[in-house]
């Protein structure tokens, strides 16, 4: 048996959540396993890096999401955000659960169709919808959402072609409080402009207007603002049922919910700020439900969250590559994780737990990623406790994002692990290697040869 490594006893206060000047304390604890399985052993059998995501954190998030919101309010739909993780084995868990799919460009829509998605369930977003994509999704009943004049017109346009009515939704955007307001997406509501539309969709007669959508932007900390959000939507809902006589289907609160991840800069850990499932459901189910809608018209709620679902589920683990003391004094670390591999670097404060027993000492790090680029910087400051080479971390919170915002970029992108609820561990993607790298690349046959 190894030898247990002896450490004098001490006393600490207790600050709980108190920050000194470069944060919080990062860590009290390793993390030497997730959902059952040893991180020594993921890394040993999947290389290092490798992303870990737990199936078993996915569905229990979703279903206290689902929850919140359904005991609330009883017509329910969460639709998968699919750029916010779409790798086919984590849209397959939350289609599993009941999910439908809310997708924003052609390959998203046709990633849907593949895995299975009924397509009357697809939910078709954003501003970029080529003739071919709208064809596809009128033909196939999907939920269009409308996002700007031009986008109408071709679908008015196509009307007369295809014998099918196209079903429609216009995105809205809106005052909610929230600044920068996000109104580069849909039509505005406070100048009249999303009322506009919806006039010109009900008079050219061609199509069915069935919801209404808004998604006012990322990691909203204020459920106050979806309320806001819920009383516009309401207001052309019941404009809508009093001048053409139509109540619409659905009210789509898109996603936006924040994860419990830090932001850079902020004094609070996320943990400790962020608005829970519940404050996020009560404010949005209480603007339908105390609207002027009628009860018999009460729509179905839908909800794209992306973020606050899949965030917690995902973890990066990796390996110390060396320490280094810069010229000014400043210790830093070098990781084999870089910003290509955590775009979410960017915004938050990523937690970094050491995978092996440390000491209660700490120093402030600079964290820096393997790139060679100056920017290939993880967390400006942590406060870890030492970690020499070899030494193996987990980052945590960082499955919204990573997975489709990554960069392919002087090196290969590691495996994807999924541990399934018995705590089986399945590869859902492959490492890239030389071959997957290059096979779309060609060369000019006077190039073929190095030798002039
Ligand atoms: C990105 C996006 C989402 C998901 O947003 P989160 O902030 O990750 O919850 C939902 N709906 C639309 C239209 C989006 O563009």
């Amino acid at each position: 048996m190894e030898k247990k490594r002896f450490e004098r006893p001490i006393i600490t206060k207790l600050n709980t959540g108190m920050p000194n000047k470069i944060g919080l304390k990062t860590e009290y604890q390793p993390i030497r396993s997730i959902d059952g399985v040893a991180v020594k052993e993921l890394i040993e059998n999947y290389g290092s890096p490798v992303y870990v995501i737990s199936e078993n954190t996915m569905r229990s998030v979703y279903r206290q999401a689902y929850q919140a919101f359904s005991t609330r309010y009883p017509k329910i739909q969460f639709a998968w955000s699919y750029k916010t993780n779409y790798m086919d084995a984590v849209c397959k868990v939350y289609h599993q659960e009941g999910s439908w799919a809310e997708v924003v460009s052609g390959f998203e829509y046709d990633k849907a169709v593949r895995n299975g998605v009924p397509t009357e369930h697809i939910i078709f977003n954003g501003p970029d919808k080529s003739i071919e994509d709208l064809e596809k999704a009128i033909r196939n009943k999907s939920l269009i959402h409308i996002d700007h004049f031009d986008e109408l017109y071709t679908i008015i346009g196509l009307c007369d072609r295809i014998k099918e009515r196209p079903q429609v939704a216009i995105r809205v955007n809106m005052d909610t409080g929230i600044y920068p307001q996000w109104t580069r997406f849909g039509f505005n509501y406070d100048n009249g402009e999303a009322w506009d539309a919806i006039n010109r969709i009900m008079i050219s007669g061609k199509i069915d207007f069935i919801g209404l959508h808004a998604h006012i932007g990322t990691y909203i900390m204020s459920a106050n603002a979806y309320r806001i959000a819920g009383n516009k939507l309401a207001d052309l809902a019941v404009r809508t049922k009093a001048k053409y006589g139509k109540a619409v289907s659905y009210i789509d609160f898109g996603g936006g919910f924040a994860s419990k991840n830090t932001l850079k800069g902020a004094y609070l850990p996320g943990t400790d700020t962020t608005p829970s499932f519940d404050e996020y459901a009560d404010a949005i189910t209480s603007s339908i439900i105390n609207s002027e809608i009628k009860p018999e018209d009460m729509p179905t709620i839908v909800l794209e969250t992306g973020r606050a679902l899949i965030d917690d589920a995902g973890y990066i683990l990796g390996t110390v590559l060396a320490n280094k003391r810069m010229a000014d004094g400043t210790k830093t670390l070098i990781i084999d994780v870089g910003v290509n591999m955590l775009f979410t670097s960017f915004w938050y404060d990523h937690k970094i737990t050491p995978a092996q027993d440390f000491s209660h000492h700490t120093e402030s790090a600079k964290i820096y990623g393997p790139l060679c680029m100056n920017i290939d910087v993880i967390r400006e400051y942590a406060d870890l406790p030492p970690l020499k080479k070899g030494d193996q971390f987990v980052i945590s919170r960082i499955g919204a994002y990573n997975m489709t915002q990554w960069m392919q970029f002087i090196t290969y992108r590691p495996k994807i692990v999924m541990i399934d609820q018995q705590s089986k561990v399945h590869v859902i993607r492959n490492n890239e290697n030389l071959d997957t790298i290059t096979q779309l690349e060609k060369v000019p046959e006077h190039l073929k040869s190095i030798k002039k």
